[in-house]
């Protein structure tokens, strides 16, 4: 078709499209493409939670009533909780297999804001049309340290444990036992600038992997390449969970905040699972109260998830610590602790290998979940197979291999909220109107029109039971994955995904959360 044919076309629809729209104006009863009936509708942001119905129609919400309405489609929402999809901005892996878990977690955003990818552009045209959820990532300090010092080109956050394996592959990983040279450091920039261009959320860093090779000044010029865009940074800060004066976790926060604060640059600061969270919360919420945009999330575990060959654990690195090798290190594929020995051998023959180490005492995960403005995330990775290609969206919730952070984040604190009765509004905030309300206030515009359930907003809705609503996943060979249960209804873009607890792999109604890319 040419260009003047497309236009009378395009003319022609729009005017039938108009006609159509008056007509059904002059019906008494609009119908809308989907309603959700007697649900309570919960929405943080007004603090609104009553029970009501709510009226979609091209993938917006367009009306909360009590009064009766029509849809297309009707999901009756009677003992069920209405509330803005959940939004995760730590998630390594985006598979259309990882999104299938995450779905049935309630989550309708899946952001790589922790590492963040190299290859911005590729990341979006990979998933353009055909993603379960909306998608997004920041771009990668790590990834464009390991192009540059190890000759490793990344594509997506999603191959970090093989992309880090493949940079030791010459026996040296240079990204994180050198410090750059000057001429390095300038092009480790120039891949970040060129991701920012290309639409990346954030610019990400992750000091604690490159502990004692990242120059301050390193990390400073790194956080003013996001701010010359306007854009945020999110950071897994320099020092390890637990460590002592003069090391502790918290300084390492502290050298981002102290950068950000003077660029006024919007802060995520990942996953403050570690020793000293409590001080943290406490200076992103006065941060906040000073104008600040900052912010940290939590998965709601004792256990990390790192790769077999990660400093974390390193053997020297855990006794310094003080814990007890046998009984800190699991392997989820067995569900077996792994010896001393057994743990050197595979950071030797098998470092991109997920396992599991609890690192954290039993009553955190319950207080975090507790914590008034700190996101939820589920810090998940991608399974790969021997090849290092993403397991099929088909694959079995059973098949999944990998820390079960990545099925029970949401359904954990939802069940954690029932059981120690903290307020439903608490967690439901941290698990989508928060996160959102931060991005939208870091300057990410189509977040502004999420997390809440108001007319005029994006319909990403969650629909759960409070009553039974509970995560499945666990420790253990075929557990790892299985999916949480008690949220049976997932709406992305006003699209019902999930729909009687089972995930709709034809609907791929997921869009793009991205800056528009710079050409120049
Ligand atoms: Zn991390």
């Amino acid at each position: 078709m040419n260009e003047s044919k497309f236009r009378t076309c395009l003319l022609l629809c729009t005017t039938l499209l108009v006609f159509a729209a008056g007509c059904s104006n002059g019906d008494a009863q609009e119908t809308y493409d989907v309603v959700i009936l007697n649900g309570r509708v919960m929405d943080p942001e007004t603090n609104f939670d009553a029970v009501r119905n709510v009226g979609i129609k091209d993938g917006r919400i367009v009306t909360i009533t009590e009064e009766t309405i029509n849809g297309s489609e009707t999901i009756d929402a009677t003992g069920h909780a209405v509330v803005p999809g959940f939004v995760d901005t730590h998630n390594h892996g985006q598979s259309a297999f990882s999104y299938k878990i995450f779905l049935r977690d309630g989550m309708t955003t899946s952001l790589s804001l922790e590492n963040g990818s190299l290859q911005i552009a590729k990341f979006y045209e990979d998933r353009e049309g055909g993603a379960l959820m909306n998608y997004g990532t920041g771009v990668s300090h790590e990834f464009a340290r390991i192009a540059v010092m190890d000759g490793v080109i990344a594509t997506e956050d999603s191959y970090l444990y093989p992309v880090r394996a493949e940079s030791g592959a010459d026996g040296v990983e240079s990204w994180n036992t050198e410090v750059p040279t000057e001429e390095q450091t300038q092009e480790i920039l120039e891949w970040l600038h060129k991701g920012m261009k290309e639409g990346a959320l954030m610019v990400n860093s992750m000091p604690g992997y490159i502990r004692d090779t990242l120059p301050t000044r390193e990390l400073w010029e790194v956080q003013k390449v996001g701010a010359e865009y306007g854009r945020g940074v999110g950071v897994h800060p320099r020092f390890g969970p637990f460590e002592n004066i003069p090391n502790e976790y918290t300084l390492g926060n502290k050298e981002v905040i102290a950068n950000a604060a003077v660029l006024d640059q919007p802060v995520l600061l990942n996953h403050n699972n570690n020793r000293g969270w409590e001080e943290i919360v406490e200076m992103t919420k006065r941060g906040r109260e000073n104008g600040m945009v900052i912010w940290s999330e939590q998965y709601p575990y004792t256990s990390g998830g790192p790769n077999a060959g990660a400093t974390i654990i390193d053997p020297e690195n855990m006794k310094a610590m003080g814990f007890v090798i046998k009984e800190s290190v699991l392997d989820p594929s067995t569900g077996e602790y792994l010896s001393e020995a057994e743990l050197i051998e595979m950071r030797k023959t098998d470092p991109a290998r997920p396992l599991v180490a609890f690192l954290r005492p039993q009553d955190w995960p319950a207080k975090w979940c507790a914590t008034p403005e700190m996101s939820i995330v589920n810090d998940s990775f991608s399974m790969l197979d021997k090849e290092n290609n993403f397991m099929p969206v088909e694959t079995a919730y059973e098949d999944y291999v990998g820390h079960p952070r990545i099925a029970g984040s949401r359904g954990k604190c939802l069940r954690i909220a029932r059981e120690d009765e903290i307020p439903l509004m608490l967690v439901v905030n941290n698990a989508g109107a928060f996160p959102a309300k931060m991005l939208c206030a870091s300057g990410i515009e189509q977040m502004c029109e999420r997390g809440k359930i108001q007319e005029g907003a994006v319909a990403d809705i969650t629909v759960f039971d409070p009553e039974m609503v509970t995560e499945n996943s666990d420790y253990g060979p075929g557990k790892n994955g299985l999916p949480t249960t008690g949220i049976p209804y997932v709406l992305v873009n006003g699209q019902i995904v999930v729909r009687d607890s089972v995930v709709d792999l034809n609907v791929r109604a997921g869009q793009a959360i991205r800056y528009t890319p710079i050409t120049q």
